[in-house]
């Protein structure tokens, strides 16, 4: 059983980090320190993009901070135990998460993770154990988090990091205290994109971002420019007949798909709700002057959302070979042209757009 090296090693940890949409949680942590009732397991959930990871280091590197004990939960960066943290080698702080190559929280991991929790701490203080992502646990691996659970002992603290918290055992869940990270407000969110990358971003690339400030952070540097530029032009030279189904389906295959998928979703959604609102000269997402030209005539809005559906589906089907992708997307973009040219009105624009002939 004790095969596992007790030497601690380095931990390629994130960075403590607090962001300004931590402020709640910190706040409802801070208190429970106080009260000395910090709860000896958290579910930490919130969606990607958040910064659960930096605030999870942040916390831990708090917990542990030698000014901590009797004060307020801070890291005061100058204590042994900061030290130790930054320098990745902390001997109560265990931070798991999938080994190289794997998917998966593995039970011989997690399993020596809340062994150490279960012993006597190195520093005379906490024990930290962090499972990330959490909802990736294997079976055996979640059975031996609900032992920890059953039977927490003194000074220990896991924290269980998930943006899907429906992927995790019931019972675990049910065992272990919530704190959720909320998306900032659309306004403190661009305030904050705005000061970090130095320049305007647009608000396309939050609703790219799914509201997640350090998500659109990572596509500011010209990236959701260049994947909406590629967008646009696609779909123009499809409606013009420029281009096939077959190079269109081809080129996004192999070419972060995802990002593809994420941004036609919106744009449905937009063209749909345009619709709706029967403003057809303004569709607001991606918006900017350089958007594609509004259709000439009501669109069918139902056709529309159920496209949306048929791209969430394809979203779902990424696992599969490329072949099997690219035949998906093809037969997709088919749909589109068709919902496109359709119109409840019955009238119709020349130039159709050109489908495969095979
Ligand atoms: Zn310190």
């Amino acid at each position: 059983m004790a095969k596992k090296d007790e030497a601690p090693e380095p931990q390629p940890l994130p960075s403590p980090r607090l962001l300004p949409w931590h402020s709640a949680a910190i706040a409802q942590l801070r208190q429970a320190w106080t009260a000395n009732r910090l709860p000896h397991a958290i579910l930490l959930q919130g969606a990607e993009g958040l910064g659960k990871g930096s605030f999870t280091a942040w916390l831990a590197a708090a917990v542990l901070c030698e000014k901590s004990v009797d004060g307020k939960l801070d890291v005061c960066g100058a204590c042994t135990s900061c030290a130790l943290i930054k320098a990745g080698s902390h001997p109560d702080l265990h931070w798991i998460a999938p080994e190289e190559d794997k998917q998966s929280l593995s039970v011989d991991q997690v399993r020596a993770a809340c062994e150490k929790l279960s012993k006597t701490s190195f520093r005379q203080g906490y024990k930290v154990a962090i499972l990330e992502p959490a909802h990736q646990m294997t079976p055996g691996a979640a059975n031996s988090v609900l032992k920890t659970l059953e039977e927490p002992s003194r000074g220990s603290l896991l924290v269980l990091i998930t943006s899907r918290p429906s992927g995790l055992l019931p019972t675990v869940r049910s065992r272990c205290q919530k704190l959720s990270i909320a998306r900032p407000s659309t306004a403190d969110a661009m305030a904050w994109l705005q000061q970090e990358s130095g320049k305007t971003v647009s608000p396309a690339l939050l609703e790219f971002s799914g509201g997640a400030p350090l998500r659109a952070l990572a596509y500011a540097d010209g990236r959701f420019e260049g994947l909406n530029q590629s967008m646009q032009k696609a779909l123009k030279d499809l409606l013009s007949g420029d281009a096939d189904v077959t190079q269109v389906a081809a080129e996004w295959e192999k070419d972060a798909l995802i990002d593809r998928l994420v941004w036609l979703d919106l744009w449905l959604c937009s063209l749909a709700r345009t619709g709706i609102a029967g403003t057809a000269e303004r569709v607001t997402f991606p918006g900017g002057p350089a958007h594609l030209p509004s259709p000439s005539r009501p669109l069918n809005i139902s056709a529309l959302y159920s496209m949306v559906d048929r791209t969430r589906a394809l979203k779902a089907q990424l696992a599969r070979t490329a072949l099997q992708r690219e035949l998906a997307v093809e037969s997709w973009l088919i749909a589109l042209l068709e919902v496109l040219a359709s119109s409840p009105a019955g009238s119709s624009r020349g130039g159709a757009p050109v489908a495969r002939a095979s």
